[in-house]
């Protein structure tokens, strides 16, 4: 696990496992935290990384559904997790799901854990909508595509957007189950003013980028997109993210859209 202040008030904390990003934001004395590490040390070490940076998070967040998004609740089982309301539908729809599939990934990574993933009484937000830190307020955007729910967190007086799974320098964009290519395009377009205007983009995976790289990552993801529209077997995929694995998502792409 890595942490690295983006901002004298934003930490990114970055697992070992996918190069999860959990991202704690703080307005004067309150903090969030903004989904999770994965391996239950970090999680453990979590709290007290951030503590000792000055950061106390007094609710949590997570961008989207997907498992590794959701662990918030192990490192601070106190605290109450706020999703968008798209994702608590799909909670409800998939009970269930995030646990699953945490003890599947956990199954294949030989990874032990003391306490079961709760989700505790989750909070579900209106996104697009507000939400107050300290004497600011955080914007939830729209961020579905890659999977059927999403938000994006972004902090207008610190130049910092949390988009989720997209704008990943580690990942192609990757539609799953219950995404879709013209909600992923949509959400592109929605970021890509907040992109314009941001100083730090945190990708739900690897390395937080500046505006410029953000912007570039935006185009080679349209690309992308453009290609695998028109079916492309073999698209040229950025540099940085051309690998066995992200042609394995490239083929799943294809089975999602086709
Ligand atoms: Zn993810």
């Amino acid at each position: 696990m890595r942490a690295v202040s983006v901002h004298e008030d934003a930490i990114v904390v970055t697992s070992l496992m996918w190069q999860a990003n959990a991202i704690a934001i703080r307005a004067g004395e309150e903090a969030m935290l903004v989904d999770s590490p994965y391996f239950p040390d970090e999680l453990e070490l979590l709290p007290g990384v951030l503590a000792q940076a000055g950061f106390e998070p007094r609710a949590l967040l997570a961008t989207h559904g997907d498992f590794d998004h959701m662990l918030g609740r192990i490192a601070f089982p106190s605290l109450s997790l706020g999703v968008a309301e798209s994702t608590m539908k799909r909670v409800r729809a998939r009970p269930g799901e995030a646990q699953r599939e945490l003890r599947d990934a956990d199954a294949e990574h030989f990874v032990r854990r003391v306490r079961p993933l709760s989700l505790g009484q989750a909070q579900a937000l209106p996104v697009p909508g507000h939400l107050g830190l300290g004497e600011h307020e955080l914007e939830l955007h729209l961020a579905e595509g890659h999977t059927p729910d999403g938000m994006a967190v972004w902090a207008p007086w610190l130049g910092l957007l949390c988009c989720g799974d997209y704008v990943s320098d580690v990942e192609i964009p990757l539609i799953d189950a219950g995404g879709s290519l013209a909600a992923y395009r949509a959400t592109l377009a929605r970021l890509a003013p907040l992109v314009e205007r941001a100083e730090t983009v945190v990708p739900g995976h690897g390395a937080p980028h500046a505006r410029e790289a953000a912007l570039a990552l935006l185009d080679e993801d349209a690309a992308y997109l453009d290609a695998l529209e028109r079916g492309e077997e073999r698209p040229a995929l950025p540099a940085g993210r051309d690998s066995v694995v992200q042609r394995r998502i490239h083929a799943a792409n294809l089975e999602a859209v086709g």
